[in-house]
């Protein structure tokens, strides 16, 4: 009897708001994304939030029996409301060890909408391939074009020089949660190194 392979991505970690978001489609997109995770036995690693898009995608993964690890501070607990209905809660002491322990359990990282703080964490882990920190997948989940503007920034650095456009390309975009996903799971790093011009003389 042959074993299942395992899967390329086994915990996915979700960046994305602490709020709703205005009109429905985030939220929708949020539950499509945690529903095709357990649809695929790919487990959840989130900030543990009861709030926003991040509660939604931690319950779109439960009632469809995933697994999911919420990270988040004992400060954060009571402001954002930590998730109680999920198995694995893990309390920290800070925001930087909140991130490195949703970066190191995960294989690969999405982010769906949100602010400040989901841009923060998706910047940081984007980065941390360039350096050859991690080499693990990072992707966004375009929902109604919201990320846009951000890749046409990003576009922008590239012409004026300060991003190589194959770490540029480093980051998928998909509208679609199973193609982001299939994107990620094939996902090899590319072997440039980080400096457009070269080390420092
Ligand atoms: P936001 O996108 O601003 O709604 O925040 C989404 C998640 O990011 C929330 O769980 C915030 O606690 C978290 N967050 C906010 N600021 C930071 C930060 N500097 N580093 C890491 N996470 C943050």
């Amino acid at each position: 009897m042959s074993a299942e392979p395992e899967p390329a991505i086994r915990r996915l970690c979700v960046y994305c708001g602490s709020s709703n978001g205005v009109g429905p489609d985030y939220v929708d997109a949020a539950r499509r994304l945690g529903t095709t995770l357990a649809e695929r036995g790919i487990g959840l690693v989130y900030g543990g939030a009861h709030v926003g898009l991040m509660g939604t995608v931690a319950d779109a993964v439960m009632a469809a029996g995933g697994d999911v690890v919420g990270v988040i501070t004992s400060q954060l607990t009571g402001l954002e409301i930590g998730h109680q209905g999920i198995g694995d809660l893990r309390i920290v002491d800070t925001m930087h060890e909140r991130k490195f322990l949703m970066a190191d359990l995960a294989d690969a990282f999405v982010a769906l909408p949100g602010g400040l703080g989901t841009l923060e964490e998706l910047f940081e882990v984007l980065t941390w391939n360039q350096l050859s920190i991690h080499h693990k997948g990072v992707g966004l989940l375009d929902v109604d074009g919201f990320f846009g503007p951000l890749l046409a920034m990003l576009d922008h650095a590239v012409d004026a020089g300060f991003i190589r456009p194959q770490h540029r390309a480093m980051l998928r975009v998909s509208d679609d949660p199973g193609t982001l996903l299939d994107d990620l799971a094939a996902w090899t790093a590319p072997s440039v190194e980080k400096w457009v011009d070269g080390r420092r003389r």
